[in-house]
C-alpha cells in the first residue's frame, strides 16, 4: 500500500487514541492490594464474591468465573459435550474464539451468513445449515446488539440444539426486556481490557441449569469434582475424583478483585458509552459516505463497538486506505472482524474459501471501528469526528 497522506495538512491530534481501553482507579488498586495481603491469592473468596455479584446482576441461577472469555467458551462446548463429528453453527463475523471453542473439542464449526442491517447471524441462514450432525448454535451479540433470539431459540427447540450465547460484547444488553445471560442454555462474557469491564484477563459463564453448572465447575478445574478452596482449606480432606478431562481455567483473587470493582462501575461506564454514541450518531449521520450503526427498537444495546459502514463507491480509495489515513491522524481505528473463514487455518482444515458467505463478504471491505470507551473525553470524541471529516472530505469522489 502506498503511504496515504493528505498534503499540506498538520495532524489534528498528537497523542494516539486507541479504539478501546480500560478505566481503573484507586478502588481497583486497593482491592488488589487487599488480596495480596490476604492468605488467598488464587481462587478464593473474592472470586466467589464476583460470581455472586455477577449472577445477581444477571438474574441468573449460576455464574462461573474463569480466566478468559475463550476459557468460558471452551468449558461451555465441553459441558454440552461437543465431540468429533458434531457440527456447531456460528457467525463468520466474530473473533476467532467463538469458532475455536468448537475446534478445541474436535467439532466442526459451520458458518451461517449475517444480516445486512444488524450484522448479526441470520436465523434463516442458520436453518439452511442444519444437518443431522448439528448439535448447537453459538450466536454472537455483535458489537453488543442482541441477535434475533426468539427465532434462534425456536430453531434450537425444533431441532433439539443447544444454544451458547457469546455475549463478550453484550454485558449490558437486553432482548425484548430480558437480560442477556439466561436466554440460551449457556452465556459467556469476557473481561479482556478492551471489553466493557475488565479483570485484566477473565471471563464468566451464566446458566440456569443445575447439570450444566456441575459440569462447568468440573471443566474449570481438571474435571475434578471438588474445588481447590475446599481441598486446601482447614476442613478439607485429601480425596478427589477426576471424572472428565478438564482444564485449568480458574480465576485468581487478583483478577476477581478487579471484577468486583469494575462491575460496580458498569452502570456509569455504560451511561458514558451511550453519551458518546449519541454524539457520534448526531455528527456522523449527515455524511454521505458513512452509514451509522443500525439499532433495533426492541433491544438494549451494550455498545461495545461503534462500527461505521463506508460507502466505498463514493470514495476515491478503499477502506484500508481510509484506515491508514486515520491512523496517521493518531485515531486508533480498527476492523472487527476479518471473517473467520478467511483465515488460513479454517480454509486449510475445513476447506472453506471466499465466496461462500455473500453478506459478510460484501460488508467486510466497508467496516471501520472508531474509538469508543468510557474514559474518552468529549474532546477525544470530536478529534475522531474531525479526523473523519478531514479524511473523508479529502478522499470523496
Ligand atoms: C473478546 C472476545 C472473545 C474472547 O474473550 P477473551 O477474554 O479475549 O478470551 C470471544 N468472543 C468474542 C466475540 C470476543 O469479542
Amino acid at each position: 500500500m502506498e503511504k496515504p497522506a493528505i498534503e499540506g495538512g498538520k495532524r489534528l491530534r498528537e497523542e494516539f487514541l486507541p479504539y478501546g481501553t480500560q478505566w481503573l482507579d484507586e478502588n481497583e488498586i486497593n482491592e488488589v492490594v487487599d488480596s495480596l495481603k490476604s492468605s488467598w491469592i488464587t481462587t478464593g473468596p473474592k472470586m466467589t464474591q464476583f460470581e455472586e455479584d455477577f449472577k445477581k446482576f444477571k438474574e441468573a441461577k449460576y455464574a462461573i468465573a474463569v480466566n478468559s472469555g475463550t476459557a468460558a467458551l471452551h468449558i461451555s462446548t465441553s459441558s454440552i459435550d461437543i465431540n468429533p463429528g458434531d457440527e456447531v453453527i456460528t457467525t463468520p463475523l466474530t473473533f476467532v474464539a467463538s469458532a475455536n471453542c468448537v475446534v478445541y473439542r474436535g467439532g466442526t464449526p459451520v458458518f451461517a451468513d449475517i444480516k445486512k442491517d444488524t450484522y448479526n447471524i441470520d436465523p434463516n441462514e442458520i436453518k439452511k445449515k442444519i444437518t443431522s450432525k448439528t448439535k448447537a448454535i453459538i450466536p454472537v451479540h455483535f458489537t453488543g446488539q442482541p441477535c434475533d433470539m426468539d427465532e434462534i431459540l425456536e430453531i434450537a427447540e425444533e431441532h433439539e440444539l443447544y444454544v451458547i450465547e457469546d455475549a463478550a460484547h453484550a454485558i449490558d444488553a437486553e432482548y425484548k426486556g430480558r437480560k442477556i445471560g439466561t436466554l440460551g442454555d449457556l452465556t459467556i462474557f469476557s473481561f479482556h481490557p478492551v471489553k466493557n469491564i475488565t479483570t485484566a484477563e477473565g471471563g464468566m459463564v451464566t446458566t440456569n441449569d443445575d447439570d450444566f453448572y456441575e459440569k462447568l465447575l468440573m471443566f474449570r478445574t481438571h474435571g475434578i469434582s471438588k474445588d481447590a478452596q475446599k481441598r486446601f482449606g482447614k476442613s478439607g480432606g485429601y480425596y478427589y475424583d477426576m471424572q472428565y478431562l478438564g482444564y485449568r481455567y480458574n480465576l485468581s483473587e487478583l483478577h476477581a478483585a478487579l471484577g468486583i470493582c469494575q462491575l460496580k462501575k458498569l452502570k456509569s461506564f455504560q451511561k458514558r458509552r451511550r453519551e458518546i454514541v449519541e454524539i457520534y450518531n448526531k455528527e456522523l449521520q449527515d455524511f454521505d459516505e458513512i452509514i451509522i450503526p443500525y439499532k433495533k427498537d426492541n433491544v438494549k444495546h451494550s455498545w461495545h463497538l461503534y462500527i461505521i459502514q463506508l460507502e466505498i463507491e463514493k470514495l476515491r480509495v478503499d477502506r484500508d486506505y481510509i484506515f491508514k489515513a486515520l491512523r496517521e491522524e493518531n485515531i486508533g481505528v480498527n476492523v472487527h472482524y476479518i471473517p473467520v473463514h478467511y483465515h488460513s487455518y479454517y480454509q486449510n482444515k475445513f476447506g472453506l474459501k471466499k465466496g461462500i458467505l455473500p453478506n459478510v463478504e460484501w460488508l467486510f471491505p466497508r467496516i471501520l471501528t472508531i474509538p469508543l470507551f468510557p474514559k474518552m473525553t468529549n474532546d477525544d470524541v470530536y478529534d475522531v469526528i474531525n479526523a473523519l471529516d478531514k479524511v473523508i472530505t479529502y478522499y470523496r469522489k
